[in-house]
């Protein structure tokens, strides 16, 4: 593995691209501006810029790794067997843990300056290695009365895994950034008048637009703040099964985990 020494404690492998959870001893650590930094093997640094040992999955701690694929008990992504590691749920019981959401968990465990003040997302666009492509997602809806011309009319307002892990109980609430996907998805099934009705609009509110519910009948925004408040309101007392399913879409993983973790860690708010 040439001169670099090998890393004491797990971390996140400090490649930007990379979403590998380092176990201690199995990749390099580097001084870089001043500090130490992991990289897996496959990402290490060398001199002249070569890369590339081998694959870093091989260098994963058996012990830790799950033996059993099943979902990610944060995520609910299908992590296939030994891809993932073992760690203890809130009821003391182990669960799988997907790559990602490692990374997630270590990066705020170690919430160094770069994680604090960095800009680069922490949900990269690559597939977590031994994770299934896509996820298989519930769209929700709410039927609500339009608070202007009283009619019913449906707002998308929740993701929720097809197959959710005994822990990931909570459904995702959907804001402008997810609606910019669901549209499409919606227009795709046929739910034409839902998909059209996802457009910007004007909230004195936030002062400002952005791609808002609106009513199907006379166009009124419908609000994310009374929305999402009627949302959780009905979860709350009825789970999530209170809430309509529009449409199961299938949906890349990385845009899931981008739904569930936030951009850099901050995560989406749960109707709950
Ligand atoms: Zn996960
Ligand atoms: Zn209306």
């Amino acid at each position: 593995m040439g001169r670099l020494p090998s890393n004491k404690y797990p971390a996140a492998c400090a490649a930007g691209h990379c979403t590998v959870y380092v176990q201690a001893g199995a990749g390099v650590r580097v001084r870089q501006e001043g500090r130490w930094q992991v990289y897996c093997l496959a990402d290490a640094p060398k001199e002249g810029g070569a890369t590339a040992v081998q694959p870093p999955d091989a260098a994963r701690a058996r012990s830790t790794a799950n033996r059993f694929a099943g979902p990610c008990m944060e995520c609910s992504v299908q992590v296939e067997a030994g891809a993932g590691a073992l760690v203890p749920d809130e009821d003391g019981k182990r669960g799988v843990q997907c790559p990602m959401c490692q990374v997630v968990a270590f990066r705020h465990e170690r919430w160094d300056e770069n994680d604090q003040f960095g800009t680069d997302p922490w949900i990269s666009d690559a597939v977590p290695p031994g994770c299934a492509a896509t996820t298989s997602l519930r769209i929700l809806a709410l039927n609500r009365e339009c608070w202007k011309c009283k009619e019913s009319t449906v707002c998308v307002v929740g993701l929720y895994p097809s197959r959710p892990a005994r822990t990931d109980r909570w459904a995702r609430w959907v804001d402008k950034d997810e609606r910019a996907w669901i549209k499409p998805l919606l227009a795709d099934a046929r739910f034409e008048r839902i998909a059209e009705s996802i457009k910007p609009r004007w909230s004195s509110t936030v002062s400002g637009r952005y791609l808002s519910n609106g009513c199907q009948h006379c166009d009124a925004l419908q609000g994310d703040f009374p929305v999402e408040e009627e949302a959780s309101d009905l979860v709350r007392e009825d789970g999530v099964d209170a809430l309509d399913i529009l449409l199961v879409a299938q949906v890349p993983t990385p845009v899931w985990q981008r739904v569930v973790h936030g951009e850099r860690g901050s995560g989406s708010s749960l109707l709950m």
